[in-house]
């Protein structure tokens, strides 16, 4: 295990996780609306992209989720994904496809989105550093996998979206098909493990939640944020060689 790279990692994804507040703030918005460039508060206009203040200059109102919590996640997903691989050539495609995850995540927790120019940057950075070590090492089965199990998972994703009532949107279905891509690379266990641990996940964050109170039966919850994390544990799992994956 290389410890400074995964101190590097873990640094990268802190700094990431800063930065994730703004820009989820600015993505927070309906289907088909520009992003966010003022106040809801008190319309103080402010249209960066990068901001580590979460505060309004105008009303000193939070723009955002929570930045320590921006800051923990980003983190731990680069920091795992660093110790999962190691010095790995594929390591940045998978850093970045964590990267894009986290803001996804709090984009999803905000507004029950998943924006498609989002899931398409993990796409192709993802599968490009797929594609590019593929052809480094022409080799190119762990590819081919890889894009089956994008498949696998678009389509059975497809088939629970299109069951009526299904709690889950099209957006999930096309981020089930980015992390079938990258859990596929890694084989079928971790497939098989990503396709399950979400629900692992959030099965009992929403008993929690309705015995809590703080969700009813109608209450819509995100499923990106459990796909997201399931993938990750999926991927450290299958990285680490628990009995399962011998
Ligand atoms: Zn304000």
């Amino acid at each position: 295990m290389s410890v400074s790279l995964v101190v590097v990692t873990t640094v990268l994804g802190a700094i990431v996780g800063l930065l994730t507040p703004r820009v989820t703030w600015r993505l927070s918005v309906e289907y088909g609306e520009p992003p966010r460039s003022a106040c809801e508060n008190c319309n103080h206009k402010s249209d960066s992209w990068v901001r580590v203040r979460v505060a309004c200059p105008g009303c000193g109102r939070r723009l955002g989720p929570r930045p320590w919590l921006t800051t923990a996640a980003g983190a731990l997903t680069l920091g795992a994904l660093g110790w999962a691989f190691g010095p790995d050539p594929v390591l940045p495609g998978y850093l970045a496809v964590g990267a894009i995850g986290v803001l996804l995540a709090f984009v999803d927790l905000a507004v029950l989105r998943l924006p498609d120019p989002l899931v398409a940057a993990a796409a192709v950075l993802g599968g490009g550093v797929l594609l590019l070590v593929s052809l480094l090492d022409w080799s190119f089965a762990p590819l081919l996998r890889a894009l089956l199990g994008a498949a696998v998972l678009f389509g059975v994703y497809l088939v629970i979206a299109l069951i009526p009532g299904a709690n889950l949107g099209f957006g999930d279905v096309k981020l089930s098909a980015v992390l079938g891509l990258m859990l596929g690379w890694l084989g079928w266990p971790a497939l098989v493990f990503g396709l399950l641990a979400p629900h692992l996940l959030n099965g009992p964050v929403a008993l929690f939640l309705l015995f809590t109170g703080k969700a009813g039966r109608g209450t819509d919850l995100p499923l990106g944020p459990a796909l997201l994390a399931g993938a990750l544990v999926a991927v450290v799992v299958a990285r680490h060689g628990l009995p399962l994956f011998g």
